[in-house]
């Protein structure tokens, strides 16, 4: 008799050990907090902004990506370039039974930190960015300076000043006519 008891009482506990176990297995992971709405990051950089805290039995997890017209797939790790313009991004955690769980979205804006004043060349302008050292804001010179007036050869955005063609025609016969007077005089 004590021994029917006792086995009962271990198949009991037994019992009640499976169904604890399988019923942990199968909880949901629990994502903690939330990601910002906008997330900002460089040109033809990779994502590597802080996952938030996840708890529970995680089998999986990362981020996921969603392109403007597709369906969720998983961040491969790869630079983004500019078709990842608006895209969503998420965290998913994951169970080892299939069960997830996701953050919320955010909005990928794809842009650089501009640090600093203008920036030129001959032809563009542009401001150095802080996070990844490439181009901010780049963009063509506004004027074209097609007349010899200083004032539209000042580019609006950077006031890098443009030497128009004709000005640079105009030095140029200056300083022949100033060298072929000094060799007749
Ligand atoms: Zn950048
Ligand atoms: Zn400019």
């Amino acid at each position: 008799m004590t021994k029917k008891v006792l086995s009962a009482i271990i198949c009991v506990c037994l019992l009640l050990c499976t169904f604890s176990c399988v019923a942990s297995a199968a909880a949901i992971p629990v994502i903690e907090g939330e990601i910002s709405a906008k997330v900002r990051i460089c040109p033809d950089t990779a994502i590597n902004i802080e996952a938030p805290e996840v708890s529970g039995n995680v089998y999986a997890e990362g981020w996921e990506i969603r392109y403007v017209g597709g369906d969720w797939i998983p961040y491969d790790g790869e630079p983004l370039t500019k078709n990842a313009q608006g895209a969503s991004l998420r965290y998913f955690a994951a169970n080892a039974v299939g069960g997830y769980a996701y953050s919320n979205e955010a909005e990928i804006v794809l842009e650089h930190n501009p640090i600093g004043a203008y920036k030129y060349n001959g032809t563009d302008h542009w401001r150095d960015c802080a996070d990844c050292g490439g181009q901010a804001c780049k963009g063509g010179h506004t004027t074209l300076g097609e007349t010899a007036t200083a004032k539209d050869n000042i580019c609006k955005v950077c006031g890098h000043v443009r030497t128009s063609q004709y000005t640079g025609i105009l030095v140029f016969w200056e300083w022949l006519m100033a060298l072929i007077t000094s060799l007749i005089g």
